[in-house]
């Protein structure tokens, strides 16, 4: 597996690259956006918030634009809103600085398993050998084709999401948010379920990023009653206008 690593600052892209080859991965090293932009395909981005010649933020937009390639940012304490923007013009993850290796690669993971899930991971079962209520793999009977909710047609296997037949542009985390709260409609998901499934199992970072990701998806469908909001719980998803979902 191939990442390209965009950062300027060596003191930290050193350990980083050697890290990552002791961990098997093959690891581009760019320093800026212009080269992160013109730089071959990659498995991965891990990108630095931090250039010198363009806002790592319009790289990541630039980046996502073409291709849904995964991309973690690398950003330092100070960048905090960054990160929220990040997320919303369509990063996967980020890390702050400083981080280790293992937390690294376990991200890396963590977001290619995700973003990638027909390559990894056996479905998802409970203890009885059922597929979990809620879960990926509990939806057997859609995992083939495609799911219909009112006008809006959901496929798991291309994660092609159209609206009225017309095909949505969604982030892979907005794909995997509307796929898990799609998995039940109607019923409600809880913030900590969601992170659990979309994030990751230990997912610590602020909880904001998941309503990030709701008024995107929001705004991309068009109309905020699509997905409610439980007070206090989380999320549900319900068809605007039909009373089986409301
Ligand atoms: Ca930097």
């Amino acid at each position: 597996m191939r990442l390209l690593l965009v950062e300027d600052d060596d003191r930290i892209a050193g350990p980083i690259m050697e890290g990552l080859v002791r961990y098997g991965f093959a690891v581009d090293h760019v320093k800026s956006g212009a080269s992160a932009l013109s730089a071959s395909p990659a498995a991965l981005v891990l990108l630095d918030l931090g250039l010198p010649d363009m806002d790592g933020i319009d790289v990541c937009r630039a980046l996502r634009a073409r291709s849904a390639v995964p991309i973690i940012m690398i950003t330092a304490r100070s960048e905090e809103a960054d990160r929220v923007v990040g997320l919303e013009v369509g990063a996967d993850d980020y890390l702050s600085k400083p981080f280790g290796v293992r937390e690294l690669v376990a991200r890396i993971r963590a977001v290619t398993r995700r973003t990638h899930p027909e390559r990894h991971a056996p479905p998802r079962t409970g203890t009885t050998g059922v597929p979990l209520q809620g879960s990926p793999h509990a939806r057997l009977p859609e995992e083939r084709g495609d799911q219909h909710l009112g006008p809006l047609t959901i496929n798991r296997r291309t994660r092609g999401v159209t609206l009225d037949s017309r095909p949505l542009t969604l982030t892979p985390k907005e794909f995997d948010l509307l796929a898990q709260l799609a998995g039940d409609p109607g019923a409600v998901h809880s913030r900590q379920q969601i992170l659990d499934t979309v994030w990751d199992p230990n997912y610590f970072g602020p909880t904001r990023t998941l309503d990030v990701h709701v008024s995107a998806l929001r705004r991309k469908l068009g109309d905020p009653s699509w997905i409610a909001t439980v007070r206090g719980i989380g999320f549900r998803l319900t068809v605007p206008g039909d009373s089986a979902y409301a």
